[in-house]
């Protein structure tokens, strides 16, 4: 038996899915959250040289964050770190499914609210960051039916909860390929399974971009967990009274920054045009923020450091002027997402983002019985809002489709 401690704090949609993938693989083990005890988040802090959490340890070892331990997931090597033994094979005998509903954001949810109260009895593959998207962002403010405003880790727990009161089921796990030209369609799981459906809701999101630049790299290769990151709401509080840069100009950027205000001596918001992307109420807010110093028309081209901890950051002026390196103890991507799409490359036609097409006024995409919701296919409006309507349109869609083929 391993021994896996994960190292924690309440509010931190990463350490929920490192948990949510352990737990689904049948692992036991310890959690600390560090949130209210000094002692031992400098304890994380010192044994996993990163400052982000969860921080997992197996047998002792540190073995980095969530995304270190899916990256393990998707080689194949977890299991074997985990001492769980592989029983492989595919899922030869598995009944087929009516309707497997990939991803459990607000479009996947959805889809499963309408497709369980048609009786359809959908399977909903939970994805490596269940709840989707508003698990990471705080306050939604713009989801009609919250007058007040709603937290989107709440708004998802809603979801979630509607859908399985009809009956969905709900599973972990991540379709890392896709066999389209095959009646039942054929969805190869990431343990080596494989599951067949009549009908597939793709409703896989979108996941947060890069810069690429040197630096920005998970540790030990970068600064990644150490003073780099792309979630305020799980690291900001790392930060007390420092000096922290965010990278964007979009409504991501803004909810990053002002959360960001709680913790930190000062806020250097970094943009590369000299006009923010973000709705006038979100920029109205960061803009009349004291402790926020907007850098215009720059680019960070390097994350810098002493080998343990970033220091700085390299800056670039869009408009020409040379380099400079500004010093601060963290830095925050938040520059957009990109469509999670990879496993439907060749097998649905994608537009140059890597977008899912689909036909227009409908979420039917070049495939029979292949549908697409939310921002997998949206690159225009990427609201929580339209990913539900959408999620609910492809849910009548499919119903629609299976009618059909049940009928000859
Ligand atoms: P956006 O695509 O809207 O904005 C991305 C920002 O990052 C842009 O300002 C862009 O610059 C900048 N950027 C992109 N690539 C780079 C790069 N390589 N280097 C430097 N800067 C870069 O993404 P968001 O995630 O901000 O928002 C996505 C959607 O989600 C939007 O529809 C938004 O309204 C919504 N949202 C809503 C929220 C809310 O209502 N609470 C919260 C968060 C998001 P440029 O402007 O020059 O292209």
């Amino acid at each position: 038996m391993v021994d896996v401690l994960v190292y924690t704090k309440s509010y931190c949609p990463y350490c929920r899915w490192a948990k949510e993938l352990l737990s689904a693989k049948g692992v036991k083990f310890q959690e600390i959250n560090v949130e209210r005890n000094s002692a031992t988040e400098l304890k994380m802090r010192k044994e996993s040289g990163r400052d982000t959490v969860p921080q997992i340890f197996i047998d002792g070892k540190s073995r980095g964050g969530f995304e270190d331990i899916a990256d393990l997931d998707r080689a194949g090597k977890l299991d074997e770190l985990l001492g769980i033994r592989s029983i492989g094979g595919g899922l030869e005998d598995s009944p087929t499914e009516s309707l497997v509903i990939l991803g459990s954001g607000a479009a996947g949810l959805t889809a499963a609210i309408y497709a369980a109260r048609a009786n359809l009895n959908p399977l909903v593959i939970d994805g490596l960051q269940p709840g989707g998207q508003l698990t990471i962002t705080t306050d939604v403010e713009n989801y009609p039916g919250f007058p007040g405003g709603v937290m989107g880790p709440e708004l998802m727990d809603l979801f979630r909860k509607q859908a399985e009161r009809f009956g969905t089921r709900i599973i972990y796990g991540e379709v890392t390929g896709t066999d389209f030209r095959r009646r039942p369609l054929e969805l190869k799981m990431g343990d080596g399974k494989t599951l067949r459906t009549r009908a597939l809701i793709v409703a896989t999101g979108a996941t947060a971009k890069w810069l690429g630049i040197p630096g920005e790299a998970p540790a030990p290769a970068g600064y990644g967990g150490r003073g780099v990151s792309a979630c305020a709401t799980c690291d900001g509080a790392f930060f007390k009274n420092q000096v922290v840069a965010v990278a964007g100009g979009g409504d991501t950027a803004m909810e990053e920054a002002n959360f960001l205000t709680r913790f930190v001596s000062q806020l250097i918001l970094i943009h590369r045009r000299d006009k923010f992307r973000a709705s006038k109420i979100m920029q109205d807010r960061v803009l009349k923020n004291p402790k926020v110093r907007v850098r215009w028309n720059t680019e960070v081209t390097e994350v810098l450091g002493n080998g343990k901890t970033m220091t700085g950051i390299r800056l670039k002026s869009t408009a020409g002027a040379a380099e400079e390196i500004m010093e601060c103890h963290g830095f925050f991507v938040a520059i957009g997402h990109q469509p999670n799409t990879a496993a439907f490359r060749g097998q649905l036609d994608l537009d140059d983002a890597g977008y899912i097409k689909t036909k227009s006024g409908s979420t039917r995409t070049g495939v029979p019985g292949v549908f697409a919701a939310g921002d997998v296919a949206d690159r225009i409006y990427r609201q929580a809002v339209t990913a539900a309507g959408t999620g609910c349109m492809a849910a009548l869609d499919a119903e629609r489709y299976l009618e059909e083929i049940a009928h000859g």
